[in-house]
């Protein structure tokens, strides 16, 4: 017969985090993406230019190709007047080079001809008749030309392992002339909720079912930090289902069952992560979210969550977020936090570390915590306060750190 099996003794949380780190083992797996789809991936190679960016002499601004000497001692009132003999646009190649006393009109991005110096902005000059330009203003030479190489030469990295693609990283590869790019694959998160009473969104409820909340909350957190989620079917509380739910997330790095965590006698999931495997710890001293637990079955990190929608989602901020960051070969994710007075005061006597959320109304953290069954506690807040295990009372107007929701 099946008993409770009552979590007698927790793990800090600090000591979780650190079996959390030494478990999860950074992704070897790698594959080429289109540059198009590389945003926020992390390179697995080294990306080095082999020709010089740009490629040529180009001008910088919009105006005439000449020889800085020309223009020498040019003023509003003593412009120097050239010869205009061509006009070079963008992605053509100059007709000739040019002399002493001509110019070419030319457009930001356009090959500068043989023997020019310089690019005098359009706004500095005059065009008295179609073949002559009054220059107003002297340049030195080099001025408005963006050398060929100036911005990278054949031999510089452009990008190496473990850099984390973004938008400016995706316009340096570009810049280089490719078009795809080796990158770690991204873990694969197999999501598993768990439960007689849980049903999937879109079907009727019957008399005692609840709708699945967690496989959005914990799909959404996985495809944020750089997994893959991959969403199963909903596993009824028999130890023979569970063993059939694992079976069927045999392609996935990480593994997470949201509810059957906890101490009661439908509470599988201690017994099928026994079964299969080893169990890293199981009850931390969080709150909400102490009955979770983390183990290994093969190859594959479990970590089991509790159903509570509110615990399962604390304790995917602060577990799952940073096992699949580390997997993923992402850096340690800081959400934005701001700094503001409590509203008032919070009591914390639980010997737990505590997950609490808050709203930010007109400059303060006004608690927003309902109860760890309550969606809403956490989707009508704005952000959460941590207060470690020791803290038993959070007086009003003392200054909070808010991790806010939206990043
Ligand atoms: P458990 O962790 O299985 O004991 O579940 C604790 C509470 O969370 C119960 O009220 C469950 O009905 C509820 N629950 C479990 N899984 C889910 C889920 N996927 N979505 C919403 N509520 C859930
Ligand atoms: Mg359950």
């Amino acid at each position: 017969m099946q008993t409770m099996k009552p979590i007698r003794a927790t793990m800090p949380l600090s000591e979780a985090m650190a079996l959390i780190h030494e478990a999860a083992t950074p992704i070897d797996r790698v594959e080429r993406v289109r540059l198009h789809d590389a945003d926020g991936r992390v390179m697995a190679g080294t990306v080095v230019s082999t020709a010089d960016v740009p490629p040529f002499d180009r001008a910088a601004m919009d105006g005439y190709a000449v020889i800085a000497e020309d223009t020498f001692g040019a003023g509003r009132t003593d412009p120097r007047t050239l010869r205009c003999i061509d006009t070079i646009h963008t992605g053509r190649v100059p007709s000739r080079a040019i002399r002493s006393g001509e110019c070419m009109q030319i457009a930001t991005g356009a090959p500068m001809p043989e023997g020019a110096t310089a690019v005098v902005m359009v706004e500095e000059t005059e065009r008295p008749s179609d073949g002559d330009v009054r220059v107003m203003t002297p340049v030195y030479p080099r001025q408005n030309i963006s050398p060929r190489g100036s911005d990278l030469t054949p031999g510089t990295v452009v990008l190496g392992p473990g850099q984390v693609i973004t938008p400016s990283r995706a316009g340096a590869l570009a810049a280089t002339g490719a078009s795809d790019v080796d990158v770690y694959a991204r873990p694969v998160v197999a999501i598993l909720s768990t439960g007689d009473e849980i049903v999937e969104p879109g079907q009727p409820l019957r008399p005692g079912q609840i709708y699945d909340i967690n496989r959005f909350t914990l799909s959404a957190i996985v495809a944020r930090h750089g997994g893959v989620p991959q969403v199963l079917s909903i596993a009824a509380d028999t130890l023979d289902h569970l063993h059939a739910a694992l079976d069927s997330a045999a392609a996935a790095d990480i593994v997470v069952f949201s509810g059957g965590s906890s101490a009661g006698e439908k509470d599988l999931v201690l017994d099928l992560v026994r079964a299969r495997g080893e169990v890293l710890f199981h009850g931390i001293a969080v709150k909400p979210g102490k009955p979770t637990l983390f183990g290994r079955a093969g190859r594959q990190l479990v970590l089991g969550m509790p159903g509570n929608p509110t615990s399962c989602l604390s304790n995917a901020y602060l577990l799952l977020t940073p096992l699949l960051r580390r997997i993923a070969r992402l850096p340690e994710y800081r959400p934005r936090t701001v700094t503001v007075p409590l509203s008032r005061r919070i009591v914390s006597t639980t010997g737990r570390h505590q997950f609490y959320t808050v709203r930010l109304v007109d400059g303060a953290a006004v608690p927003a915590f309902k109860s760890s069954g309550d969606i809403t506690s956490m989707s009508q807040a704005d952000g959460y306060i941590e207060i470690p295990t020791h803290t038993d009372i959070v007086e009003a107007g003392q200054l909070v750190d808010v991790r806010l929701f939206q990043d």
